[in-house]
């Protein structure tokens, strides 16, 4: 899991996250870093790269450093964040090959306040597949 193991390219979405090498199943791509906060921070503070770790630390990923903040929501994902010993890992969930765009589900609270507002633009929904999450 290093940084050279991912690169910023051009998205759906504007920029996006893409693997620079093959991925296997349960690999860590890339951890989301960032200040960790309280939730009142956090609240304060806004914006679209909140990341609740648990009821009383969010990670304020906007910092520049945070390159898996470039990483967009897909409803048919590749990969899964997932919470190791209260730090975020973005893990593959299958094999990914080198030059695919890494995804990842925002969750249904981002995605109905975020997302949904605009439709969703992921690969699979402009594909005609259903939007992961609704009201
Ligand atoms: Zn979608």
């Amino acid at each position: 899991m290093q940084k050279h193991d991912v690169r910023v390219g051009r998205s759906y979405a504007g920029l996006g996250l893409f693997a620079a090498k093959d991925f296997k199943k349960g690999d860590r791509v890339i951890e989301y870093v960032g200040d960790r906060v309280t939730p009142e921070e956090a609240d304060k503070r806004g914006g679209m790269y909140l990341f609740e770790v648990t009821d009383r630390i969010t990670i304020d990923g906007s910092a520049r450093t945070n390159i898996a903040r470039y990483i967009n929501h897909c409803c048919k994902p590749n990969c899964e964040a997932w919470n190791i010993k209260n730090r975020i890992y973005i893990v593959a969930l299958g094999s990914i090959k080198k030059d695919e765009e890494l995804t990842y589900d925002y969750g249904s609270e981002h995605f109905l306040e975020h997302i949904a507002p605009h439709g969703c633009k992921c690969p699979s929904c402009r594909a005609g597949g259903k939007p992961l999450h609704s009201k």
